[in-house]
């Protein structure tokens, strides 16, 4: 079914919501970019903080600075009413089973019948998320797990899940390919998926030998990134640019998810990781992670 997506809607403006409405953006679509509202009068939005960032990006998110203009900002309380006229709903909130969960009760009640709905999770079963809601919604829900940064990376793993109707994956593998320029994978509903898990693994590898081997976190990206041909992912500016928190959250998820697996301990959370998420430490979003940003 080669029906292409006009307007979008993203929920969740933080490092991936952002930039996946950019490229969205870039791609044609029109898109509504939802966060949380302020926290008091005086403050804006979170969307439009996190929007403003993002505009500073090197290199610039948008093709154009016309481009831009085709995000539309708002939050979940007073616009999330605007989700009621969007092709496609793409879920990018913090990775929490429980509010992804209560954001998908709520779309229910507002999207059309025909509207696709999406989430970004990086792990988290996608059939959980979408427990509780009618069958006709079920059918058009699926993983779309776009991978940072999406500007450069051009993976996008498709996660059906066994409600999942044929056509509507179809659709999205078609649109994804020629629309946005990805490469597109289907993946089956397994904790972390395919490149994430394998990604994963390597980055808590990676962590293990700083905490117990005594490697320095120098020593560990050189032979993870630039020595062995990859400048931008080793493992300590990887973890950095996913944020910590989301680090912990992905494997504190993954953790019970696996019981039986011989690769369990690897993904145990390191203390070290708890101290710098409770300190506000959380990587480049915050300026500072296991690296200070420039
Ligand atoms: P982020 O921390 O940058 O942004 C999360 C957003 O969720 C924030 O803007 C925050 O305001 C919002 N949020 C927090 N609590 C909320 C609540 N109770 N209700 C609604 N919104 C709330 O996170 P991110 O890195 O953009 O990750 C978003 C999703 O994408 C997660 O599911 C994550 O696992 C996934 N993902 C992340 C990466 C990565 O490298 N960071 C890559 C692929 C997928």
């Amino acid at each position: 079914m080669n029906k292409p997506f006009r307007t979008a809607a993203v929920l969740g403006a933080g490092i991936m919501g952002t930039q996946i409405a950019a490229h969205l953006a870039n791609a044609g679509l029109t898109v509504h970019l939802l966060d949380l509202p302020a926290q008091s009068s005086d403050k804006n939005d979170l969307v439009e903080t996190a929007f403003k960032k993002a505009l500073k990006l090197s290199p610039p998110i948008f093709f154009t600075k016309k481009i831009a203009h085709r995000v539309i900002l708002g939050n979940f309380e007073e616009h999330f009413h605007r989700v009621a006229d969007v092709d496609w709903v793409i879920e990018a909130v913090v990775e929490k089973l429980d509010v992804k969960q209560q954001l998908m009760q709520q779309l229910e009640t507002v999207i059309r019948a025909d509207t696709i709905v999406s989430t970004n999770t990086s792990g988290l079963p996608i059939q959980a998320i979408a427990e509780g809601r009618s069958l006709s919604f079920r059918q058009r829900f699926l993983g779309t797990h776009f991978f940072n940064p999406p500007r450069y990376l051009k993976l996008l793993e498709l996660i059906p899940t066994s409600d999942t109707n044929p056509d509507v994956l179809k659709r999205m593998q078609w649109f994804g390919r020629s629309g946005l320029g990805k490469g597109v994978v289907i993946a089956k509903d397994t904790p972390n998926f395919i490149a994430n898990r394998i990604g994963m693994y390597a980055v808590m590898l990676g962590l293990q030998a700083w905490t117990t081997q005594g490697y320095t976190i120098e020593e560990i990206d050189a032979l993870t990134g630039t020595l062995v041909g990859r400048p931008k992912s080793a493992t300590f500016r990887t973890a950095d640019l996913v944020g910590l928190d989301t680090l912990l959250y992905v494997i504190e998820n993954l953790y019970p998810a696996i019981p039986n697996d011989e690769s369990r301990e690897v993904f145990r959370a390191p203390e070290v990781l708890r101290k710098l998420v409770s300190t506000g430490t959380l990587g480049a979003k915050t300026g500072q992670g296991f690296y200070k940003k420039q």
